[in-house]
């Protein structure tokens, strides 16, 4: 979509703006363009949006009031008036609900509790939110939920504590909507071992860092990739390098992102509970078995069913399932069926996603193409059925998040029966606490009150195993900022 902008600079908001009403490819046809002006009077500053898409056209206004805003403050409250005009101007074009009205950040949950320890109410901020944002009555109350939640878990944290990210960037195969960078594990034999011989060597660098200024890990997660594309030998390496060289003697939470189901044996699951790690992710993502052959998955619905049991089988009493609302070839129904599915295995968490077509991804041809991508009025028709059918069977929403080019701009939501919640999760989403993150493409977050450092680790496996001097490099800067929150220097 072409932008015009007519008496202000805010090209960056306007940008946000149209990729969550409009996606990213959408609007690409000709003449379809947003003209955003800005004007000032005495007292308000004037927003207008006009819209062209797809041979219709709507206009909208809106307006701030600025009177004795300071710069700060006149550049939010103009913004804020840009994006309400335009949001309102493509309500009128493309017809569409959109349940997060003119909300564009990806965590608004973090909003809603910035708001909460600005002193509103919860009740006061959902009305803000409905009344401001134009945000649907369901979304503020995903949104409430998971800022409540998450201003516990925040509360909860002790100081001298952290939380662990274990990456292993290896997969069975590769799933035509994903883009994350991970290897086929075929394909990539030759670089596994020395990948976890490099992956010790940093547990044992940066931990040795941890252990010598007194510092504890309050949660470890071991994701992906597929941590299960390894085989039980090599999972046990890693897990043992973890239990040595990291402090997680007081660990509170312990989670393996097992996923694909086609990865998971009895023995790979006895060695990750032998080495104590109490939850695990089994992600069908889909139970309609042409739905995963469309996603490039080569197991059944059957599988993930098998899989499940052998879970239950090994004792591990906290299991999470991921699901994806909009893939190739689903529908309404389709996707009720795989909530239904999984309901009826009755994990402890159900992880709800929303399909987020990245650069990434390889959904470009063929059946699993793009054409092929549910419309976004059926994705949101998807939710509508998973929310309802969730709170029934006794599932709370618990942190959410928001990425940009999600199907229909909708969210990601984590669900949880009271008092099995993945506490990772809501450190990893509401930014209150350092991520100390390890492996190839990992990002370690240091938090130090609102402000968040990120240190990058080399993003391939190739390159991560050569670059030894970047973790000696990085743990310098890691143990000079543990040093300084604890006031040691
Ligand atoms: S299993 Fe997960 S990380 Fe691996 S290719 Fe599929 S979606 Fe991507």
């Amino acid at each position: 979509m072409k932008l015009i902008f007519e008496g202000h600079d805010y090209k960056y908001a306007l940008e946000q703006t149209v990729v969550a009403l409009f996606g990213e490819k959408a609007g690409a046809e000709d003449g379809d363009e947003l003209v955003s002006c800005l004007s000032f009077g005495q007292r308000y500053a004037t927003a207008s949006a006009r819209i062209k898409y797809k041979g219709r056209e709507a206009r909208a206004f809106a307006r701030a009031d600025i009177r004795g805003a300071d710069e700060n403050e006149r550049t939010r409250l103009c913004t804020h008036a840009l994006k309400i005009a335009a949001f309102k101007a493509a309500r009128e074009v493309t017809g569409r609900s959109y349940p997060w009205g003119a909300l564009t950040g990806v965590r608004p949950a973090k909003l809603f509790v910035r708001f909460l320890d600005g002193g509103m109410s919860p009740s006061e901020t959902s009305r803000m939110m409905e009344d401001r944002y134009f945000v649907s009555p369901e979304r503020v109350k995903l949104a409430e939920a998971a800022a409540i939640f998450g201003r516990e878990v925040r509360n909860s944290r002790r100081e001298g504590r952290l939380s662990v990210y274990i990456g292993i960037p290896f997969c069975p195969s590769r799933c035509s909507y994903c883009s994350f960078v991970s290897s086929e594990i075929g394909r990539a034999s030759a670089l596994v071992e020395p990948y976890i011989d490099a992956l010790c060597r940093e547990l044992e660098i940066k931990g040795n860092t941890l252990r010598e200024l007194g510092i504890q890990v309050d949660t470890a997660y071991i994701g992906g990739g597929t941590p299960t594309s390894l085989s039980a030998k090599q999972l046990g390496r890693v897990m043992d390098s973890i239990a040595r060289f990291l402090p997680v003697e007081g660990l509170e939470e312990y989670t393996v992102e097992a996923g694909r189901p086609d990865t998971i044996t009895e023995e790979k699951l006895g060695v990750i509970r032998e080495h104590g790690a109490g939850r695990i992710s089994i992600n069908p993502q889909s139970m309609m078995g042409k739905v995963l052959e469309l996603c490039g998955r080569p197991h059944t619905p059957e599988d993930v069913i098998e899989a499940y049991e052998i879970a239950r089988r090994v004792g591990f009493g906290c299991i999470n399932m991921d699901t994806i609302a909009g893939l190739p070839g689903d529908s309404p129904d389709g996707f009720a069926h795989t909530i239904e599915e999984v309901l009826r295995l009755n994990p402890e968490n159900i992880t709800v996603h929303t399909l987020a077509l990245k650069r990434g991804s390889d959904i470009k041809s063929g059946e699993a193409s793009a054409g092929n991508i549910p419309a976004p009025e059926n994705v949101e028709r998807m939710l509508d059925f998973a929310f309802p059918a969730l709170y029934n069977k006794g599932y709370n929403p618990y942190y959410l998040y928001r990425q940009k080019y999600m199907a229909a701009s909708l969210e990601n939501t984590g669900w949880a029966k009271p008092g099995s919640e993945g506490i990772y999760n809501v450190c990893i989403m509401e930014e209150f606490q350092t991520i100390l993150s390890f492996g190839a493409g990992a990002v370690t977050k240091l938090v130090d009150g609102a402000r968040i450092k990120r240190l990058s680790n080399s993003k391939y496996p190739r390159e991560y195993i050569a670059d030894r001097e970047k973790i000696e490099k990085d743990n310098i800067k890691l143990r000079e900022f543990l040093l300084q929150i604890s006031g040691k220097i």
